[in-house]
């Protein structure tokens, strides 16, 4: 009782994100080594006996916005990536439960930002901003991306369109492509990734706050939450504790909710306020407070109901065979590996596709 009590006291606060945080960095870092190990073994000539780690999918969104969109469609779950489709819907499950969410707590690319913004202010002593004539405008970037993306899948590609590239030897073989991408990083790949480190260092969490297209979909999303930080004017001592240490120069102190897009649930400004039930995280600002403690667990459970569901219901691994990734990986070189543009394909390196027009091969019927 004493253990838990403390294990809840410890998740309420900023060490306790810290450490949801490098759990699922650790976790990460397992599957892409499992990747890795999986991907050698693959490419040798001796057998495989290393399973490859669905988790990896997380990192194929197009893969995923794809399959959703052909889910919707034709009630057929994609076999090809499904974790890929799994991941996306718990997140966006996350963040209209428990707003950004995955951006404050899960996201490795959100805590490198923070570690970079602590260059920031190493450097600068004080954060700096950008003005806010520059600010808002590139704060719609992310959204003209979203919107691109969004629009090229949900307008520009009908049935057979999303059929055909499921299965394409380029989205069969996403994942290794996409550690190949990194594994052997062009002059130009390793360039970009320098100037983005560089600007994250220059404008506190440059990255998350103007370019990255899956903080815009779960910002529009957490709008849906009924969760949201709210102040209680009355108990408020107007000391802006909150508004210095947010992450998102959120004017906490002067709103009564937060309604901003950019807040990522990380919660410092309730850690920081010094006046007890003056900041929360509520429904209305006397009802439905969910208490900091329990903010990490109903996140970590909803990742674990549906990543167990997804299994349960044979929708999580992938219906690619360890043969059929040794002769994606052989052949990963071959124009049939390149991105179409919209363009037919040409057929899977597996052979020609066996199934019916509209149809991917891998694909299971919806189950009622
Ligand atoms: S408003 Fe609070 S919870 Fe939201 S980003 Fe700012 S500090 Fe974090
Ligand atoms: S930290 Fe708390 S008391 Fe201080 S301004 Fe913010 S809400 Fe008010």
């Amino acid at each position: 009782m004493l253990r838990l009590r403390k294990i809840r006291a410890l998740a309420g606060t900023q060490s306790g994100r810290k450490l949801v945080q490098w759990g699922f960095v650790l976790l990460i870092l397992a599957i892409g080594l499992q990747f890795i190990l999986f991907v050698r073994q693959a490419g040798g000539s001796g057998p495989v006996t290393l399973s490859r780690p669905p988790g990896v999918e997380a990192f194929l969104p197009i893969s995923a916005l794809i399959s959703l969109k052909y889910w919707l469609l034709t009630g057929h779950f994609t076999a090809i990536h499904p974790a890929s489709l799994v991941l996306l819907l718990i997140i966006a499950a996350t963040a209209v439960v428990l707003k950004k969410g995955f951006c404050g707590w899960v996201c490795p690319f959100g805590l490198l930002s923070e570690y970079l913004a602590r260059i920031h202010l190493w450097i600068f002593g004080r954060p700096r901003r950008l003005p806010r004539w520059l600010d808002y405008p590139l704060r719609g970037v992310k959204y003209l991306l979203l919107g691109f993306f969004a629009y090229a899948i949900f307008w520009g590609m009908d049935t057979n369109a999303l059929a055909a590239f499921l299965d394409t030897p380029y989205n069969r073989a996403a994942d290794i492509k996409m550690y190949l991408f990194f594994a052997q990083a062009s002059a130009v790949t390793l360039k970009v990734l320098a100037a983005l480190v560089l600007l994250s260092i220059l404008v506190r969490h440059f990255w998350c706050r103007y370019l990255c297209p899956y903080g815009a979909l779960l910002g529009l999303l957490s709008w849906l939450s009924p969760l949201k930080i709210h102040r209680s004017a009355t108990r408020c001592i107007d000391c802006g504790k909150c508004t210095r240490v947010c992450p998102a120069s959120i004017k906490v102190d002067k709103a009564r909710t937060v309604w901003s897009d950019e807040c990522n649930a990380c919660l410092q400004c309730v850690d920081a306020c010094p006046v007890k039930q003056t900041l929360q995280l509520s429904v209305t600002e006397r009802r439905g407070i969910l208490p900091r403690s329990w903010y990490p667990l109903v996140l970590l459970l909803l990742f674990a109901a549906g990543i167990g569901a997804a299994c349960m219901a044979g929708r999580w691994h992938s219906s690619i065979s360890a043969e059929e990734y040794r002769q994606h990986i052989r052949n990963i070189n071959s124009p049939v590996y390149n991105h179409f543009r919209g363009q037919t394909p040409p057929p899977a390196a597996s052979g020609p596709s066996t199934s019916a027009p509209g149809q991917p091969a891998s694909v299971i019927p919806a189950q009622n």
